[in-house]
């Protein structure tokens, strides 16, 4: 599970992460809500230590991301799909799969491949496994970015906007397969600007404002009608995203 105590993140004078819990059990998915700039990004790279923490704690699977052998556990154990679509572009589709499964989990790589053309059937793009990046649509590509972060076989997925850069038809693609993760018992940490999706799949409801955890709430509560004076304020905002 990830635990996240008191966590603090300073670029330069502005503290943009301001003392966060957040527990995240194994089998939630825990969505992060929030304006554009209230640390949701930073959080997740703090999750997986791409940032250094300016004050706090935080663990995954009981191992604290701040130590050297913490990180690679960490890292191990989770894995993100990022809002921009970082694919090598030099690589097929089915290469951008196999790599770190080989490189890292010290695959075989026939083994490594039958998993990752499993992945590519399981998202609909089975037939596409020796397509390059710029030969997908944007919504294909999230998915095979998908797929090469469950190549690494994480406990944790970590999901920073993967759907704002795409068109619609496009973000319900993505949304299906993560529903499907969901369902399965994937363990998601979800940010996203998709409310009425993380309505449907979250256990929990975040909320960060300007690097505060202002509202950690199961998600029936936070949709609830009567959610309380924290709940309406967020309401407020996300009628004005619409
Ligand atoms: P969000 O993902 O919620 O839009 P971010 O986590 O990206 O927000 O950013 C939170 C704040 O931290 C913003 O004010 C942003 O400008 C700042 N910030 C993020 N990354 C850096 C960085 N590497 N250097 C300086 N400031 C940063
Ligand atoms: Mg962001």
């Amino acid at each position: 599970m990830i635990v996240a105590e008191n966590v603090e993140k300073r670029f330069g004078d502005a503290l943009v992460l301001k003392r966060v819990n957040l527990r995240v059990e194994p089998g939630e998915v825990v969505t992060i809500l929030g304006a554009s700039g209230s640390g949701k990004s930073t959080l997740i790279r703090c999750i997986n230590g791409l940032e250094t923490l300016s004050g706090g704690k935080i663990t995954v699977d009981g191992h604290d991301v701040s130590t050297k052998a913490g990180l690679v556990a960490a890292r191990r154990a989770s894995a993100t799909v990022f809002q921009l679509f970082n694919l090598y572009p030099h690589m097929t589709a089915l290469r951008n799969i196999t790599l770190a499964p080989i490189e890292v989990l010290k695959l075989p790589k026939a083994e490594a491949e039958a998993r990752a053309r499993a992945l590519l059937d399981k998202v609909g793009l089975g037939a596409h496994a020796d397509a390059y990046p710029q030969q997908l649509s944007g919504g294909q590509r999230q998915r095979v970015g998908i797929c090469r972060a469950l190549a690494m076989q994480p406990r944790y997925l970590l999901l920073d906007e993967v759907t704002s850069a795409l068109d619609p038809e496009m973000t319900g693609d993505v949304l299906r397969i993560l529903a499907e993760l969901a369902a399965d018992g994937t363990t998601m940490v979800f940010v996203t600007h998709e409310i009425e999706f993380a309505r449907h799949i979250s256990s929990r409801i975040v909320f960060l404002e300007q690097g505060e955890l202002i509202v950690d709430l199961p998600t029936a509560q936070f949709f609830a009608e009567d959610g309380g004076l924290a709940v309406r304020r967020i309401r407020q905002f996300l009628s004005k995203m619409k």
